[in-house]
């Protein structure tokens, strides 16, 4: 089952939060920078080692956070993955997408990024988020024309009464429409 499903999935795009999002930590690295040149140039070069390794370290957590989190825009499904080794996944079939929406905090806003969420019909909870991406509303927009567009790889369209309706039906629900053939 779970094959079957990968084999039909073309993968649209992938994406990791904007770098923006970690900018709290970028200004620490140039704090930590600035402490270390004054303290090489003070010839307490001990110190500026440390703080170069401290600048080490809080980049590599930025590098860290950022791989942490991959959301997946496919044909037929949106997903989120959270963690490098242990995973959790959660996704949404683009034919159950009911609601796409936008968080923006004011510091989000001024750096053009935020949080687009993925709700479904079946729970009315939200399912998947895109925490910190770039350009949310494009996001939202292209997810959207996707969904509406909708021969995803799940469904197609019904000649006769043009309902979508899922790929492997030979009856349309809503009409009768008889598909020829398999
Ligand atoms: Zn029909």
């Amino acid at each position: 089952m779970e094959k079957n499903n990968e084999k039909r999935d073309n993968l649209i795009e992938v994406f990791h939060p904007s770098w923006l999002n970690y900018f709290g930590l970028f200004f620490l690295i140039v704090i930590s920078i600035v402490i270390a040149v004054m303290f090489f140039i003070n010839e307490l070069q001990v110190w500026s080692y440390f703080f170069i390794f401290v600048a080490i370290i809080i980049l590599l957590r930025a590098v860290f956070s950022r791989l942490t989190y991959t959301y997946t825009v496919t044909t037929s499904s949106v997903r989120s993955r959270i963690g490098i080794i242990a995973k959790h996944e959660s996704e949404i079939r683009m034919s159950d997408i009911r609601e796409i929406g936008i968080e923006q905090s004011i510091g989000q806003r001024v750096f053009g990024i935020g949080d687009v969420y993925f709700a479904s019909a079946g729970t009315g909870g939200v399912e998947v988020v895109f925490e910190g991406v770039r350009a949310p509303s494009e996001i939202r927009d292209r997810v959207n024309g996707k969904r509406d567009s909708s021969e995803t790889d799940e469904k197609k369209r019904c000649p006769q009464c043009g309902e979508l309706i899922w790929i492997e039906a030979r009856v349309c629900p809503h009409c009768n429409y008889q598909f020829e053939g398999k």
